[in-house]
């Protein structure tokens, strides 16, 4: 007999698998999982049930729309894992009267999980393969991808607040198959970290990929396997609370977190944001670790489209598209043409943290210098070119004394004259011919009333040699950034960027653990097909807070008030302490300026009205 006949394995002998260990779930949980599934809608539901073949087979099977709403109601709690066991367990806890909402009859318990197994994995070989349905008469392409955001936007309701912006973050997930393969190496398109320049990984990863060849198992993308998982690839994480930072072998998934919107209006001292609106995870993209991130999230962005006000999102994507996203230097160190330059096209406007090599002065133009990725004039004084990075360990003065540095900077930048033409170029304006700047030596046409007056170098007698046309190469070198780097008004549009570590955590930590042990699924088809139910059910826990944190607004301010009657009552009286100490010690020479109190409402003398309650008496405030 040849060696290379596969034998199969002798059956072995097992306890039976367990799927009596789920509760029966409420009307409420029912109603919510059915809710959800049922809004990909009846043309959706029958496009599936072609694809995978129902109602040919043998009758008495479960329904696709049954093991989609099983899969959700185990997503809807808390701690659960995608595991087959633990879906097929919900569908034996159900009711007869929800079996018969989902069209079917009770299963026997011993029978449960494999009928659960069988039928799932239909569904997400049939998601892989993608299939086609229409909706009021346009035609909708159902993949994977699709699946994600679907899931993700079918569970925000429709009276919650929408806006166009949106954080990017990316989290790891760990493959549960064991280690084949010693020595596994980093052979990643996105560099292990932010300071490594593109140029220079690319250089590393053609050794590192020329060294794997012939030694390790390669995937279809030429990147080795080192696991029993054949769709997991080596990635690199940062530390956190769970890990150290290094390498991994699995899957990365990139988060669309929804932000309130901004406006900016050309003063980088100030930003203006839009309502609160829920921090709910809106599309999803999971990738194989270490692969390119700008082939992942950008079509994602591209993709996403947000309903009209007191609309809930249709399976075809209606509504308009976003208007700005806030990201990493994870995203924004690559290349312009698959970050930056997509995203502009399509009047998606970036905000992001300049890598340190984005941070290097290029010359491109004689009558231009770049600073921090961005034109200024030539004339920029020194002691406002090499500013330094705001610090982690800075305190709030330093943070706000370096950013009015950055905001009086922005006055020497040159602008945009007008929008960019057809082929790219764009005109570019100096800040004295803007009006933005006046200088004692120059001939200066009309500048702003409060532009400040500054005075150029001896012998200088010209700003500029008038409007600059820039080439479209120049916004890859500017990497376009919609704000001015570190300015007051990037600061306040950058720093909603962490509320994607609300979503990040609920997954890793307080809703689910996304960990080695979430699931036994293999590849990134059955864990995307997966991993859409987790977020449905994480971002139905956010909506649950936000409308909790809503319910509570009357009581919040009510506490506010009091807060602010105990602080101005504390500085009223320390001022007095002051005031009483000065007046005894009458020799001393240096005078203290008593505290001010804060403005404040209650600080300030109220006429009393019959019926007004009397301020309370200011009590410690306890710390
Ligand atoms: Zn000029």
């Amino acid at each position: 007999m040849s060696d290379s006949v596969k034998l199969p394995k002798a059956p072995r002998r097992r306890a039976p698998i367990d799927v009596t260990q789920e509760r029966q779930p409420t009307d409420a949980e029912f109603a919510d999982a059915c809710d959800l599934i049922d809004w990909l809608g009846p043309e959706f539901h029958a496009a599936l049930r072609e694809a995978i073949g129902e109602g040919k087979g043998r009758p008495g099977s479960v329904p696709a729309r049954a093991v989609l709403v099983a899969w959700t109601l185990n997503a809807f709690q808390e701690g659960s894992r995608a595991e087959h066991t633990d879906v097929a367990s919900q569908i034996v806890a159900c009711s007869d009267t929800q079996l018969a909402a989902l069209g079917m009859s009770r299963l026997p318990p011993h029978r449960a999980y494999a009928r659960i197994w069988d039928k799932t994995t239909r569904i997400h070989e049939a998601l892989e393969e993608g299939f086609d349905f229409a909706i009021k008469g346009s035609k909708v392409h159902v993949d994977l991808d699709w699946w994600c955001d679907a899931l993700a936007q079918g569970s925000i309701p429709a009276d919650l607040p929408r806006s166009r912006t949106r954080a990017v973050d990316g989290t790891d997930w760990e493959t549960c198959g064991t280690f084949v393969q010693p020595d596994a190496e980093y052979d990643g398109a996105t560099p292990p970290d932010t300071d490594t320049p593109l140029e220079e990984h690319a250089k590393t990863l053609a050794k590192t990929r020329a060294r794997l060849k012939g030694r390790v198992p390669l995937g279809p993308d030429g990147r080795g396997i080192y696991t029993n998982d054949s769709g997991a690839r080596a990635g690199h994480r940062s530390a956190n609370n769970q890990h150290n930072a290094g390498m991994y072998n699995g899957y990365e998934g990139h988060l669309s977190v929804q932000t309130r919107d901004f406006t900016y209006r050309g003063r980088p001292g100030e930003l203006t944001f839009g309502p609160e609106v829920p921090n709910v995870i809106t599309a999803l993209r999971l990738t194989e670790a270490g692969a390119h991130r700008g082939h992942a999230a950008v079509p994602m962005l591209l993709a996403e489209r947000v309903p009209d006000a007191g609309q809930r999102a249709t399976p075809d994507r209606a509504g308009t598209s976003l208007s700005a996203v806030v990201w990493d230097r994870g995203y924004s160190l690559l290349a312009y043409e698959n970050a930056h330059g997509p995203l502009w096209m399509a009047g998606i406007q970036p905000t992001f943290d300049l890598t340190t090599a984005q941070r290097e002065q290029i010359q491109v133009m004689v009558d231009i210098d770049w600073l921090d990725g961005a034109p200024f004039s030539k004339h920029t004084p020194s002691h406002l070119r090499d500013l330094p990075r705001e610090g982690r360990n800075d305190t709030w003065d330093e943070r706000v004394r370096l950013r009015s540095l950055y905001d009086e900077r922005a006055r020497w930048r040159f602008s945009h004259h007008g929008l960019p033409d057809a082929d790219g170029f764009v005109r570019l304006i100096c800040p004295f011919h803007a009006g933005r700047l006046r200088a004692t030596n120059l001939p200066q046409g009309k500048a702003s009333k409060s532009a400040p007056l500054v005075t150029l170098p001896d012998g200088v007698d010209k700003c500029c040699s008038g409007i600059v046309t820039a080439a479209p190469e120049f916004l890859k070198l500017a990497q376009a950034q919609a704000l001015l780097f570190q300015t007051t008004a990037w600061t306040m549009a950058y720093g909603p960027r962490v509320l994607v570590e609300t979503g990040n955590s609920l997954i890793k930590d307080k809703y689910a653990t996304l960990n080695r042990a979430y699931t036994k699924l293999m590849g990134l088809a059955k864990r995307k097909f997966a991993l859409a139910f987790l977020i449905a059910g994480i971002n139905r826990r956010i909506v649950r807070a936000w409308r909790a944190k809503q319910a509570d607004e009357p009581g919040h301010r009510r506490r506010l008030r009091k807060f602010e009657a105990t602080r101005a009552g504390l500085v009223a009286r320390s001022s007095a302490e002051v005031e009483c100490s000065a007046s005894t010690n009458a020799t001393t020479t240096t005078h203290r300026s008593a505290p001010t109190a804060p403005p404040s409402r209650v600080a300030k003398p109220q006429r009393s009205r019959p019926g007004t309650r009397r301020p309370r008496t200011p009590s410690p405030l306890r710390t």
